[in-house]
């Protein structure tokens, strides 16, 4: 997927603040924070968005929770923190390319809206 910059991002083709990388995630600041600490977890695999999972991505899906629990601690979120997924148009979904918001620092309100 030459054309997905979060696949640039990965690659390295595109900047990045990096947090944390192994060979299946990848996770970076969002440049338009929206919260004192507002990051990013991706997979490394292309995958479109949530109605894009399939079975045999459940292993990942599953491994992304934990590595979020890991970087969330490292990076000061002790108080609670929220993660967004966004599906498609009517989810918000801008960039087609499965990424988890992990949102954090201050009181957020809910509901979104
Ligand atoms: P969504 O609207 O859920 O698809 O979220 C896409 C997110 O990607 C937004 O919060 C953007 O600020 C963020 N974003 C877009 N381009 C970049 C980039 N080059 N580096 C970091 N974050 C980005
Ligand atoms: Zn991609």
């Amino acid at each position: 997927m030459t054309d997905c910059i979060f696949c640039k991002i990965i690659d390295g083709e595109i900047p990045s603040k990096k947090i944390y990388e192994d060979e299946l995630i990848y996770a970076f600041e969002d440049i338009n924070a929206q919260a004192p600490v507002h990051f990013l977890v991706i997979p490394k695999k292309h995958i479109k968005s949530i109605d894009d999972i399939d079975t045999e991505d459940e292993n990942l899906i599953g491994k992304i929770f934990t590595k979020i629990k890991e970087i969330a601690k490292a990076e000061g979120l002790d108080n609670g923190y929220r993660v967004v997924i966004n599906c498609k148009d009517d989810g918000g979904q801008t960039v087609d390319h499965l990424h988890f918001h992990i949102l954090g620092g201050r009181s957020l309100n809910w509901p979104p809206g």
